[in-house]
C-alpha cells in the first residue's frame, strides 16, 4: 500500500554543544543562587520547601527548553542529557547556595562566613557541611525538627525532583516540532488543527494509521465537527520558508472535566507525523477551514464503541 514517509528528527545538533553549556551552567548556577535564598530566608519553612524545589526545576527546565530550540537541537536524547548535566549542575550548586545562605543567616554581625562560589568551588566542605547539617536539622514543622534518616530522605526526594524534572522538561522543546534541514529552521503549525467526527469501523482507523493517500481520502470523508466532546484533530505543520517540508498527524481529541468543573482536553496521538507532498498537504489544510457539517451535532459524544475504537 501506498504510503507517505514518517518525519523523524536527523540528530543533528545545531550549536547545541556550544550555546547549552554556555548559557545552561551559568542558568543552572544563578538559579540554584536565588532558590537556596528563598528557601533559607522563607518565613515557613517545611512543606513549602517542596514547591521552591519544583519551582527550581521548572526555572532550569524550560530555560533548557528554550535554548534548545533557540540552538536548533533536533535531538532528544541529547537535550535529556543535557537535562540531567545541568540538573547535577544545579543540584551541586543549591547545595553551595543552601549552605552560604543558611551560614551567614547564622552568623554573628561583622563576622565573615564562606560566599557561594568558595563554597561552590570546595565540594569536600558542602560535603562535611551537608553531614552537620543533617545531624542538628534546620527548620522545624509543629515543633519537630528532621534531622538524621528522615532528613536524608527528603533531601533525597528533593535531588530526584530537580535531576528528573529537568531531564523531562529540557528536550521537550525539541520533540515534538519538525525541522526543515532545507532551510535550516523549525516549521510552524500551520493554522488550527481540523476537528473531524470518529469513523464508525477500525478499518478507516487503521487506513488513517497507516497514512497515505487512501488516510487522506478517508480524513476528507469525515464529517466536520466543530467542539465535539470526542473528535480527531488533524495537526499540520510546515515551514514558512520554503513550504516543502510539511507534515500531518491525525490526534485522538477528549474533553475531560475534573472535579472542579474545569474543561480540558486530552490528545492521544493515532499516526506518528508523516510527511506530506503539497497536493495532500493542501487538501488537509482545506479541512481546517470547512464549516462544521450539520449531522452529528456538536458537543454529543458519539456512541460509546466509536470512542473505545481509539483508545
Ligand atoms: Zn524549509
Amino acid at each position: 500500500m501506498d504510503t507517505h514517509e514518517v518525519y523523524t528528527h536527523s540528530g543533528k545538533l545545531g550549536t547545541g554543544l556550544f550555546v547549552i553549556p554556555l548559557v545552561g551552567i551559568p542558568a543552572a548556577l544563578a538559579l540554584a543562587l536565588i532558590y537556596a535564598y528563598i528557601d533559607v530566608y522563607s518565613p515557613i519553612a517545611g512543606v513549602i520547601s517542596i514547591l521552591f524545589v519544583i519551582g527550581f526545576a521548572v526555572a532550569l527546565g524550560m530555560t533548557l527548553r528554550v535554548v534548545g530550540a533557540f540552538a536548533k537541537v533536533r535531538s532528544a536524547p541529547f537535550m535529556t542529557a543535557a537535562g540531567i548535566l545541568c540538573g547535577l549542575v544545579g543540584l551541586y550548586a543549591a547545595w553551595a547556595g543552601f549552605e552560604a545562605a543558611l551560614l551567614s543567616k547564622a552568623a554573628k554581625a561583622g563576622e565573615e562566613t564562606p560566599g557561594f562560589l568558595e563554597l561552590l568551588a570546595a565540594p569536600g566542605a558542602v560535603w562535611e557541611l551537608a553531614k552537620l547539617i543533617n545531624h542538628h536539622g534546620w527548620y522545624s514543622i509543629k515543633s519537630a525538627t528532621p534531622t538524621g534518616g528522615v532528613l536524608w530522605v527528603m533531601w533525597a526526594i528533593e535531588a530526584a525532583i530537580v535531576v528528573v524534572g529537568v531531564a523531562i522538561m529540557a528536550p521537550s522543546g525539541v520533540v515534538d516540532e519538525v525541522f526543515c534541514e532545507r532551510c535550516d529552521r523549525w516549521a510552524a503549525l500551520a493554522g488550527g488543527p481540523a476537528r473531524l467526527g470518529l469513523p464508525e469501523d477500525d478499518a478507516t482507523i487503521e487506513t488513517l494509521a497507516l497514512g497515505g493517500p487512501e488516510a487522506v481520502d478517508a480524513l476528507e470523508a469525515l464529517p466536520s465537527v466543530g467542539e465535539a466532546a470526542v473528535r480527531l484533530e488533524v495537526e499540520l505543520r510546515r515551514c514558512d520558508a520554503c513550504a516543502e517540508t510539511a507534515t500531518y498527524q491525525v490526534k485522538l481529541a477528549r474533553q475531560t472535566v475534573d472535579d472542579k468543573g474545569n474543561v480540558g482536553t486530552e490528545r492521544k496521538d493515532l499516526t506518528p507525523k508523516y510527511l506530506a507532498p503539497p497536493d495532500a498537504f493542501s487538501r488537509l489544510a482545506a479541512l481546517a477551514g470547512r464549516p462544521p457539517t450539520s449531522a452529528p451535532p456538536a458537543g454529543e459524544a458519539p456512541p460509546e464503541d466509536a470512542g473505545d475504537a481509539g483508545a
